[in-house]
């Protein structure tokens, strides 16, 4: 079955594999910024602690990079429980999860990544484990094969997906806690870009930190690949030491946009004010016109851009704001002031 334990995605796993010391916090009490996710998730450990149960099945949903999978993992820490952790595309058939549900002990922490992209088949399969600790074995191929049902420990299953919206109904309705993680706020990526500049050795002026968090996109992620790339300049330019001055000169080296928005973050709004001039659009002519699916466009690429005010939505549709308008070298179309209450904040 080991084939099919895999964390999370490529992309965290490549960026943990160059670790040296790793970044990821070890416990709760060291996890950074949301507070009210971590604040319930403490409640709901202690209490589950003191009753001597398993916790309730957990479901984090938010875009990637925020830190579900550290949160999973440390739940487990926390209860004290093992952690094995897999992920909705790499299992192809039931038999896939077969190993890894009988081999748990009670409490333990199953975590699939992208719990989204399940096949029916599998959640079908995850339904009777989920909730009445059992799972059906199939004795032999063909339709008329025999099963059999077998009884497996209480455990909790931790999904993440970005993408809410994807997620079935019935899987939804199995999870007890459903939290849902936010960009952070630049303050707090900047206490992680120092707490991670501190484990890697590097030092950095408070300065230097809230220009890296600025430019992180409101993601640890991010923010701690930054970093990385920044220390090997200051490393080479400046004898090891981020300031605000190295930390500039080194992401303008590396082309990182000053509000932290990558290409897709571009090509959103590029598409809106290039093909509709700047809107309002509905998100499905949106979304058609970028090639991207209507949910991924809302549940990924949205929440940042609203947040950072460079897009709106409004009961007309999705509207490129002047500070998208500006990012991008464009004038404000002429009409834009007859549009007024769209365009409320500027600077
Ligand atoms: P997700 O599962 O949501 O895609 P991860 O849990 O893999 O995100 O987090 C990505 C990286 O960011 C991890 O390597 C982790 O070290 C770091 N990280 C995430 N959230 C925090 C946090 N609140 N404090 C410190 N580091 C964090």
């Amino acid at each position: 079955m080991a084939d099919h334990l895999h964390i999370t995605t490529p992309e965290s796993l490549s960026e943990d594999a160059q670790a040296e010391p790793s970044l990821r916090p070890q416990r709760l009490a060291e996890f950074i910024g949301q507070a009210k996710v971590c604040s319930s998730l403490q409640v709901a450990v202690e209490a589950a602690r003191q009753r001597r149960e398993p916790l309730d099945h957990i479901l984090f949903h938010g875009p990637p990079g925020l830190g579900k999978t550290t949160l999973a993992s440390l739940i487990a820490r926390e209860m004290g429980v093992n952690f094995k952790a897999t992920s909705g595309p790499v299992l192809e058939k039931p038999a896939d999860l077969v190993g890894m549900l009988t081999s748990q002990r009670e409490g333990d922490v199953l975590f699939i990544d992208e719990i989204h992209r399940l096949r029916p088949i599998i959640e079908e399969f995850l339904y009777p484990a989920m909730e009445d600790w059992k799972i059906e074995i199939r004795l032999a191929e063909g339709p008329k094969a025999q099963t059999m049902t077998m009884k497996i420990e209480r455990f909790t299953l931790v999904g993440a997906t970005t993408r809410f919206g994807l997620l079935t109904a019935p899987m939804r309705a199995r999870f007890g806690i459903v939290q849902r993680l936010n960009f952070y706020p630049a303050e707090e990526l900047a206490d992680i870009v120092r707490r991670s500049a501190a484990l890697l050795g590097v030092r950095t002026t408070p300065e230097g930190a809230i220009e890296l968090a600025k430019r992180s996109r409101g993601t640890p992620r991010v923010a701690n690949r930054l970093l990385r790339r920044v220390r090997d300049y200051a490393q080479v330019k400046a004898s090891g030491h981020i300031d605000v001055d190295v930390a500039r000169e080194a992401l303008r080296l590396l082309d990182v946009d000053e509000y932290g928005l990558d290409e897709m973050d571009a090509q959103v709004l590029k598409t809106l004010i290039e093909k509709f001039e700047g809107g309002p659009v509905g998100l499905n002519s949106l979304a058609v016109a970028m090639g991207e699916d209507a949910t991924t466009l809302e549940e990924v690429y949205e929440p940042f851009l609203i947040m950072e005010g460079f897009l709106k939505r409004t009961p007309q549709g999705r509207v490129a704001t002047p500070r998208a308008f500006r990012r991008f070298g464009y004038t404000l179309p002429k009409d834009a002031k007859t549009q007024g209450s769209l365009f409320v904040e500027e600077g």
